[in-house]
């Protein structure tokens, strides 16, 4: 589950980890009365107005600006609020700003000048550690940086037996580039990020930039957090942050429903039962000239009412050119399964894309023919390469 940029620095404070402080709000008006509240806390006066999306790149998107009183303050806000974001993280039609973070600037100037570095904590699956991977090359893309200066970018592997060791947290803030209160500083950070990531249960944290003030504090001004939905269940506060308003309403739809429906750009919509032949059926369709349109499984019970389900929820995407069923009838029998399409189909009415279906497994014969004489615009098919030669044929 991916989290606002508020939300992720809020997880992170709470272990300890310096942020640049913020208050999210929903109106102009709103970001007055924080940039006020934030002003008498700290007295900078200047304030940088964030927009809350998911997705990254705000900062080129016209996304991120800086106000210097309070009357830009609300301009700005006013601005980005409702405005349709595009970033080079966003699809070409952007994102719809719902609310805005209206943080404190931290890039004053002081003794030194401010530095911008990159730091992100996840999993090596190669080799089962988690791995901090950081950079002196903050604030811009670590995939640029990835490419043109690798050399730039430093990563260290942790056992997470052992959890990260004090000479780890310190060659890190070394390879920064760093001395006295801001290695101090860095040192710190660096450990409580670590903690946060393990006891929040993440699989990315990413902080681009991580910032060195003028008078040398380590702060996170950006947060890019995913939580690993599998362990959300013990952390019911996290729970309560999704927001829905960002994730494809189709697949929030599907979720409610119990069905694993992930949306793609293809043109063959997929039911399936079970991930492995999903993805086997993707490859299939890819095979037979066509893309998949999406990732479907509808898990073991293919009932009639969750194949309508389904079916409602493929003919969502204007794309579907065919729908390939594909279910294996192992503990649920095929010509349940087949008696569920007929029923689906027939309550729906018309569907006006061809439909393939292929069902293996416990009585796919009886299956076979209870499609075949239902009188329907049903193709059925008992063979893998037949099913995919049938949705080749109703592609050309
Ligand atoms: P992103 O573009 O979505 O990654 O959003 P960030 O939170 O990383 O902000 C983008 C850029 O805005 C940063 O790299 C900074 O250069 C700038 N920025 C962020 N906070 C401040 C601030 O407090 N003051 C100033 N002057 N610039 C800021
Ligand atoms: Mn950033």
């Amino acid at each position: 589950m991916n989290l606002h940029e508020y939300q992720g620095k809020q997880i992170l404070n709470s272990f300890g980890v310096e942020i640049q402080r913020g208050i999210v709000a929903q109106t102009a008006d709103e970001a007055v009365e924080a940039a006020k509240k934030l002003t008498e806390d700290t007295g900078t006066g200047w304030h940088v107005i964030k927009a809350q999306v998911h997705a990254g790149g705000r900062g080129k998107g016209g996304g991120v600006k800086l106000a210097k009183n309070l009357d830009e303050v609300k301009e700005l806000a006013g601005q980005i609020i409702g405005m349709n974001l595009i970033t080079p993280q966003t699809s070409a039609e952007g994102k719809k700003v719902h609310q805005v973070l209206v943080a404190e600037d931290v890039y004053y100037p002081g003794d030194s000048e401010p530095e911008e570095y990159y730091m992100s904590v996840l999993l090596n699956r190669a080799t089962g550690k988690n791995m901090i991977m950081y950079s002196t090359e903050g604030g811009m893309d670590i995939e640029t940086v990835a490419e043109e200066t690798p050399h730039l970018i430093f990563t260290e592997e942790i056992d997470p037996a052992t959890g990260l060791l004090p000479f780890q947290a310190r060659r890190i803030a070394f390879n920064l580039g760093l001395s006295g209160t801001a290695f101090k500083g860095m040192v710190k950070f660096v450990n409580a990020l670590y903690t946060a990531y393990v006891k929040s249960d993440s699989s990315l944290f990413e902080i681009n930039p991580v910032l060195k003030t003028s008078d040398d504090k380590v702060i996170a001004v950006d947060a890019k957090v995913t939580l690993d939905g599998n362990a959300l269940y013990r952390h019911k506060d996290y729970l309560a942050m999704r927001d829905k308003r960002e994730e494809n309403p189709v697949e929030v739809e599907a979720g409610e429903v119990g069905l694993n429906y992930v949306d793609l750009d293809g043109n063959v919509g997929c039911m399936v039962n079970g991930a492995g032949l999903a993805m086997a059926t993707m490859d299939l369709i890819k095979q037979a000239g066509g893309e998949p349109a999406n990732f479907l499984d509808v898990g073991g019970t293919a009932d009639a009412e969750r194949v309508e389900t389904a079916f409602n929820l493929i003919l969502k995407d204007p794309n579907v050119k065919a729908i390939l069923v594909n279910i294996f009838g192992g503990i649920v029998r095929c010509d349940r399964v087949a008696q569920g399409i007929v029923d689906a189909y027939k309550n729906m009415g018309t569907i006006n894309v061809p439909i393939i279906v292929r069902l293996q497994g416990t009585n796919a014969d009886i299956a076979k023919e209870l499609i075949d004489n239902s009188g329907l615009d049903v193709q059925s098919a008992i063979q893998f390469q037949e099913a995919a030669d049938k949705v080749q044929a109703v592609l050309a």
